[in-house]
């Protein structure tokens, strides 16, 4: 199986980062989330490089839901990433993560007052929804005595080739203003006393694996940029989004890079703008591009069985990583401590949740497997320990972060404490 630079086998075992995959199953126990933060910064500076090399202002936001732990958010804030938040605590956390607040886009559909409050607060730029949020937001703006800047998010009515739950710019979609309402919308918040309008924004979807369906938002998002310069609208930034895909097929997908993506969709920009004689910023948001393959989640066989088919029983499920489940998602599996023996079993890995559904792999060529052995998912970076929960009462697994040759743990494992530690009993049961 084709692997990237980070991952190896080595003496028949698993490495990650170089760090042997076994040994740390050993220290930290299973189930355990392990991310190479060396992996994280090369991926952040291709992007930036592949973009910057063919357009001179750009700034690069990570998706802070594809992975919201600090120590990642630190890192990459310390290159100079903003982010893209979806809720306040997002926003808490990128604010904590050190990133500057002109480089963070408050994103979202369903803002409560207190979110846009809190955006305004901080100064962050807001990724309007629907006309109502965008009064709801001047009318906060003034409470506080400010002007909120604002993009508002187009939907450009795409249709990509992804995974039906994942596109996010389809016409039908819950996200943004149908993109000939753009205008009009622009009109009324020119008209609004504490708006300023200076950026547009637009995702259309994640685990895209063609760039042209990213051509097609730019050339969407330029000709927006152009009626709205005509009508004085003076754009600091325009915001395509995230959503380029990765191979997690590793020998079957098609693997297009941040340099395929930038050439792809530069010159269009470039063209676009000049044409218009505007040089807003280009803004990005990568999420599982930048993050899903720099992790790996270990989990351990705890019993393996034939019944109808070989099932090799593990101790991370859906809990963990619900891709699998979610979304039919793909993830290759490694036997950590059998990484160079023969494929020779078909496997069904499987998790503890009490569900049908709870299958991580169904249907894999593996060594032949026995209690104690340990399987690597990979790619498991982006909206894997992000989307995790405490369904079964399962305390939920550490996450271990390693740089160089130092590891150390980026969270510790919640404790049954952890899940009845918020419960309360109500006054007629004391
Ligand atoms: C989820 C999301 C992204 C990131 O998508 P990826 O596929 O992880 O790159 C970017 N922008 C917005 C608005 C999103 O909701």
């Amino acid at each position: 199986m084709k692997l990237p630079p980070h991952i190896t086998v080595n003496n028949g075992h698993l490495h990650i980062g170089g760090l042997d995959c076994v040994a740390l199953a050993e220290k930290y126990g299973t189930p355990l989330y392990v991310t190479s933060e060396d992996r994280v910064c090369e991926q952040f500076e291709r992007y930036k490089k592949a973009l910057l090399s063919r357009y001179p202002k750009v700034q690069v936001l990570f998706v802070a839901k594809a992975n919201g732990n600090l120590a990642l958010m630190r890192a990459l804030g310390n290159l100079g990433a903003g982010a893209d938040v979806f809720s306040s605590g997002e926003l808490h956390l990128a604010l904590e993560a050190g990133m500057r607040p002109e480089r963070l886009l408050f994103n979202g559909s369903s803002k409560t007052p207190g979110d846009l409050s809190f955006a305004v607060e901080k100064g962050v730029k807001v990724s309007v929804d629907s006309l109502d949020e965008l009064h709801q937001l001047d009318a906060a703006a003034r409470a506080a005595g400010k002007v909120a800047l604002i993009a508002f998010r187009v939907n450009p009515a795409l249709e990509v080739p992804t995974h039906p739950k994942i596109a996010t710019g389809l016409k039908t979609s819950k996200f943004g203003i149908p993109h000939e309402e753009i205008p009009a919308a622009y009109r009324e918040a020119l008209a609004c006393k504490n708006i300023r309008p200076v950026g547009i924004h637009c995702h259309i979807g994640s685990q895209i694996l063609d760039v042209e369906p990213f051509a097609r938002a730019a050339e969407v998002m330029v000709r927006i940029a152009k009626e709205l310069t005509g009508m004085g609208v003076k754009l600091e930034f325009i915001d395509i989004g995230g959503g380029l895909g990765i191979p997690y097929h590793h020998d079957t997908d098609p693997a297009p890079t941040a340099e395929d993506y930038a050439a792809k969709v530069i010159p269009l920009f470039r063209v676009g703008l000049e044409a218009c004689g505007i040089t807003p910023e280009l803004w990005v948001e990568p999420g599982r591009s930048l993050v899903a393959d720099s992790t790996v989640l270990l989990t351990r066989v705890n019993s393996t069985k034939t019944a109808h088919k070989r099932f090799a029983n593990v101790d991370a499920g859906f809990n963990l990583l619900i891709r699998p489940a979610m979304y039919d998602a793909y993830h290759e599996v490694i036997v950590v401590n059998k990484a160079d023996a023969p494929l020779t079993t078909e496997y069904t890995v499987t998790g503890p949740i009490c569900e049908t559904g709870d299958i991580l792999a169904p249907d894999r060529r593996l060594p032949e497997l026995a209690a104690g052995d340990i399987i690597a998912v990979l790619d498991t970076g982006a909206y894997g320990y992000a989307m995790s929960s405490q369904y079964n009462s399962r305390p939920r697994c550490p996450e271990v972060l390693i740089r160089g040759k130092d590891v150390a743990l980026m969270r510790r494992g919640e404790t049954i404490g952890d899940i009845t530690g918020t419960m309360q009993r109500p006054p007629w049961q004391q």
